[in-house]
């Protein structure tokens, strides 16, 4: 077929990739002029893993980024908020620490090398569909062809979720981040996460050389103020906060090196329409509070390829695909939805509800199980997981 992707980001050159390798004819649309990674590192999960295994590139990143063993959460003035290991559910389980740049440099090689035609700087908004094919057209307009299928992939903003006129709902939280790759000789096995009473977050995931992925929770409406009041208060803010986290951003120069990034949980009842299909956060968006998003979207990839190899019969894959995904998806979207005003929260009493219950929680038998089966991201659903 001719498959058109849109949104060059995780998910949409993973099934770009895919699908060319199954002999589809690919065009990958991405609006930024360059095909390139957003943002500093992330936690590549069990469940992410499983899916770089499939696609014999597991291995490559392996090798330079580090095995994180658990996720240790703690108040800025001591005491444990959370200690979950992964040993906790099997000895074979970890995340990997990984810089954003290696994961996505290795998939847009593969896309090259299998040859999908790469259409950079091509912002999609808008698709009209007929009984044998979907027509694109980008933001001034201008037809980009036809196509007997589209992925859509464009991220949480996505301008073609917008156009399509599926049942979506949209939530935009109050919370930011600011992130950044720096200095890090604290434990480089764990990813730590430090709360205070203010609703502040700091988080520090190691990936290598010792260095980490910093993160620096803020509310929306701060970030103005934070810039203008210029970089050496920021550091002096950080190292009040919490000093070890000091040198994670001693190399910041200016503010201007910082990425900024806001968020929101987007849900679709349904993610696919006659000859179009949702992935990645266009169909889900989650806040990253729960480390998900990136690894729900590499298994969405290799799901919707992998059904369209299945079957002549688009629609069937497409039906294969929706139900497949949507029980991993909705547990993930609803949780992270519901846990998320607990993680950056300044309300007292949503505090101490999270600081009396998330310390007994992992030592419960069955709750602690699933605690860890969720981070890992191997739920498929409230009752399932694929352990
Ligand atoms: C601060 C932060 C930390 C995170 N940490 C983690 C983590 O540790 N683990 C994890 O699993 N997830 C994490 N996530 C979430 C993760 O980054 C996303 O879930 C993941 O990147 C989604 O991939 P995607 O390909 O669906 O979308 P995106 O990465 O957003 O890619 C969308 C692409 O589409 C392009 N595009 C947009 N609109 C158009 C258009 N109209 N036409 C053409 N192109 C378009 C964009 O330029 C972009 O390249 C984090 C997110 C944030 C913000």
């Amino acid at each position: 077929m001719e498959i058109a992707v849109v949104g060059g980001g995780i998910a949409g050159t993973t099934v770009a990739w895919q699908l060319a390798v199954q002999g589809h004819q690919i065009t990958l649309f991405e609006q930024s002029p360059e095909c390139g990674p957003i943002g500093a590192g992330i936690l590549l999960q069990p469940s992410g893993q499983q899916v770089l295994q499939e696609l014999g590139v597991l291995e490559s990143i392996r090798n330079v980024s580090p095995q994180i063993d658990r996720l240790h959460a703690k108040h800025r003035l001591g005491g444990t908020l959370v200690n979950l290991p992964y040993a906790k559910v099997s000895p074979n389980l970890f995340g990997l620490g990984v810089l954003r740049r290696n994961l996505f440099t290795l998939l847009l090689q593969r896309c090259r090398n299998s040859g999908v035609d790469i259409r950079s700087g091509q912002q999609i908004s808008e698709y009209q569909q007929s009984e044998t094919n979907v027509e694109l057209s980008n933001s001034s307009g201008e037809p980009q062809g036809q196509f007997e299928l589209l992925i859509v992939a464009d991220g949480s903003r996505s301008k073609l979720r917008e156009h399509s006129g599926l049942t979506r709902s949209i939530r935009e939280y109050p919370d930011a981040a600011l992130w950044t790759i720096g200095n890090y000789t604290g434990d480089g096995n764990t990813l730590l996460q430090v709360v205070g009473r203010c609703g502040r977050l700091i988080g520090m995931l190691p990936v290598g050389e010792n260095r980490c992925s910093f993160f620096w929770g803020l509310k929306k409406t701060e970030e103005a103020n934070v810039r203008s009041a210029g970089v050496d208060q920021w550091k002096r803010q950080v190292a009040d906060f919490y000093p070890p986290a000091a040198e994670a951003v001693e190399h910041v120069e200016s503010m201007d090196e910082l990425i900024f990034a806001s968020y929101r949980s987007v849900k679709m009842k349904r993610v696919t329409q006659g000859r179009v299909a949702f992935i990645g956060d266009a169909a889900h968006a989650t806040s990253p509070h729960l480390g998900q998003g990136l690894n729900l979207a590499l298994e969405d990839a290799l799901c919707l390829s992998q059904q369209i190899a299945k079957t002549e019969d688009y629609r069937v894959a497409l039906k294969n695909f929706e139900s497949k995904r949507s029980p991993t998806t909705s547990y993930y979207s609803t949780l992270t939805a519901t846990l998320t005003p607990f993680f950056q929260t300044p309300n007292r009493i949503l505090q101490l509800g999270r600081d009396a219950s998330l310390p007994i929680m992992p030592h419960l038998p069955y709750i602690g199980k699933q605690m860890v089966l969720t981070m890992a991201g191997l739920k498929t659903g409230w009752f399932g997981d694929k352990s």
